[in-house]
């Protein structure tokens, strides 16, 4: 009794509430046009959500970020390259640094139990079997890759390959150790 019981979205809503009166935003003041002229594609692990930017002492205003599991373009007309796109011609991007980091959730994943889990979370079998039959192999969409190098220089490819990327646009591959923050250059943009 007289426990006040808060939900996540409570907790965020007055958290808001706080900052907004507080004027925590004065500190944040910026334009929509990234200073440094750069789109940053990394993964969304929890690790690099601070990390990421003060390692490489970004600031609000600085990039643009894009995030999605493993730091990957899957699909050369999805959204993640999309974004790039856009980044690039509406927003005077003329950089491009693919992050991804050591240690990755999305390297080595068991695509088998995978599945499972998500029957655990009560999608029925039914439902699987219907999106393979219509042609989605789910194995295959829900991997990751084996090698986080390797995945690096395959999605630094894609985008330096896509027939909308402007030549001149410079595409660098870099890994994050997740603890320290260091990065190691896998693909060097001005060599390519
Ligand atoms: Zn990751």
């Amino acid at each position: 009794m007289g426990e006040i019981y808060m939900t996540k979205l409570d907790e965020i809503l007055k958290d808001n509430r706080e900052f907004v009166e507080s004027k925590g935003y004065e500190d944040f003041s910026t334009s929509k046009k990234p200073n440094r002229k750069i789109v940053i594609l990394s993964c969304m692990d929890t690790r690099l959500t601070s990390l990421l930017p003060s390692a490489m002492n970004i600031k609000n205003g600085d990039v643009k970020l894009i995030k999605n599991a493993g730091a990957v373009v899957t699909h050369p007309f999805g959204s993640t390259m999309r974004s790039i796109i856009v980044s690039i011609c509406e927003f005077d991007v003329d950089e491009v640094m693919v992050v991804g980091h050591y240690e990755c959730g999305m390297c080595n994943e068991n695509t088998d139990e995978m599945i499972e889990k998500i029957k655990e979370k009560g999608i029925s079998e039914e439902v699987i079997n219907t999106l393979e039959k219509a042609g989605i192999d789910l194995k295959k969409w829900l991997h990751g890759f084996d090698s986080v190098e390797q995945s690096i220089v395959d999605t630094v490819k894609t985008i330096k390959e896509h027939p909308l990327m402007p030549k001149d646009i410079k595409v660098h591959g870099l890994a994050m150790d997740p603890s320290t923050g260091k990065i190691d250059v896998i693909v060097n943009g001005y060599e390519q």
